[in-house]
């Protein structure tokens, strides 16, 4: 007996739909944003600064710079690494498009590089294979939560002499080992919005053990000035130097409140968002026609998406079926990433063909993101693979 899809009319398996991603706000959040509105400071206050040591400490590293967004922090990153016209950065083109925007925003040019078919994640090889007397750096993104192999890239970026910007907007309270992510390239970047690890409505972070680095992207968030008006204050001095061209990328002390109460729960939740993924490996196990991705051993892996390749050797109809099946099923899947130079935008600017990243051109027409947010309960996960496994009996091969 095969249930009606919803999509043909049949009852959906969820009345009220599963998100993929969803923030968790409780009442000690709303307290700490509460206290911080009634307090002095509203932007750059003591709580930007107690936030940027609380993240520091979880990534174990010297040196936190919050900053309005996660693509601001990688437009900090950028600069501060004196990017600039003429310089090429390795990104993998299996990312949200923001690691690629960075390099242009300085006057740098992105050059996209194919992943792993595996992992999703950028490798040694496929790095080399685009490396040119013109590379100045490298963006490695912790696709889904994974950390990237950091040890073999480190090795063959130091022969280069080239940094490695980790864009770990994914893998916020992952690991390699016993070293967290945050402290495992020349600097890392993170992402605040709702549907990442914690939030603070719009944010991000910079970490990095470089404390020039760190300086560099503290002006850069206060328009190239070197100082800020806390610290004029306590000299008791208006005079400030502006040294160069930067930007309004401050985040809030209401934010940073926010952020401090939240990053809190952070090891709990990255433990559910494990709880969850391996409940729905083991429920994958079943289906022939959808397998998840590759985990490397000996690490944490941080679960900001739990994405599943479709294989199309055991299905009837494509990725757009099935993804319109599960919508109208209430689950809210979702496809991470389009290759980013496949966009308009990147097509027409740089005339891209279809076929320069193969293995990521390929994953993007198989992949699909199941709901993975720490609220979600067992029986959020069973209705998704019951959803799943509905679609799979009426559309597999
Ligand atoms: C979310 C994200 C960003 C951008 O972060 P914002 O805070 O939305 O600006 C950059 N890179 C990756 C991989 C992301 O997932």
């Amino acid at each position: 007996m095969t249930a009606r899809l919803a999509i043909d009319g049949g009852p959906p398996v969820r009345a009220t739909p599963l998100p993929y991603g969803r923030q968790s706000i409780d009442d000690a959040d709303v307290a700490a944003v509460a206290e911080a509105l009634r307090s002095d400071w509203l932007t750059t206050g003591p709580r930007v600064a107690a936030f940027e040591r609380a993240f520091a400490e979880v990534a174990g590293v010297a040196h936190a710079v919050a900053v309005s967004s996660g693509t601001a922090a990688l437009h900090a990153t950028m600069h501060a690494l004196g990017l600039g016209p003429g310089d090429e950065v390795i990104v993998p083109a299996m990312t949200f498009a923001a690691s690629a925007n960075a390099a242009l925003y300085v006057g740098a040019s992105p050059v996209f590089a194919d992943v792993d078919p595996g992992t999703l994640l950028l490798t040694v090889e496929a790095a080399e294979a685009r490396r040119s007397p013109r590379t100045r750096a490298i963006v490695a993104v912790d696709y889904a939560g994974q950390p990237c192999d950091y040890d073999a890239l480190t090795t063959w970026a130091t022969t280069h002499g080239l940094p490695i910007v980790a864009d770990a907007c994914h893998a916020l309270g992952g690991a390699l080992g016993s070293r967290p992510v945050g402290a495992l390239a020349t600097a890392t970047t993170f992402s605040l919005h709702p549907v990442k690890s914690v939030t603070t409505g719009e944010g991000g972070m910079i970490t990095t053990a470089d404390a020039e680095l760190a300086a560099a992207a503290r002006r850069f968030r206060n328009h190239g000035i070197d100082t800020d008006h806390r610290q004029r204050e306590a000299r008791g001095t208006w005079a400030y130097d502006m040294v160069e061209l930067g930007f309004n990328y401050r985040l809030p002390d209401v934010a940073c409140a926010l952020g401090e109460s939240q990053l809190a729960k952070l090891d709990g939740w990255v433990a559910r968002r494990g709880a969850i993924a391996a409940r729905y490996d083991a429920g994958l196990a079943e289906l022939p026609w959808a397998a998840p991705l590759e985990v490397r051993v000996g690490l944490r892996h941080g679960r900001h998406l739990y994405p599943i390749r479709l294989r199309a050797e055991h299905l009837r109809v494509g990725q757009a079926e099935v993804f319109a099946a599960l919508r109208a099923e209430g689950i809210g899947v979702n496809v991470h990433y389009r290759p980013v130079y496949l966009h308009p935008y990147y097509q027409r600017r740089f005339g891209h063909q279809a076929g320069l990243c193969p293995v990521a051109e390929q994953a993007y027409g198989e992949l699909l993101s199941l709901p993975m947010f720490p609220a979600m309960s067992d029986a959020d996960v069973d209705d998704v693979l019951a959803a799943l496994a509905k679609v799979g009996r009426a559309y597999g091969a």
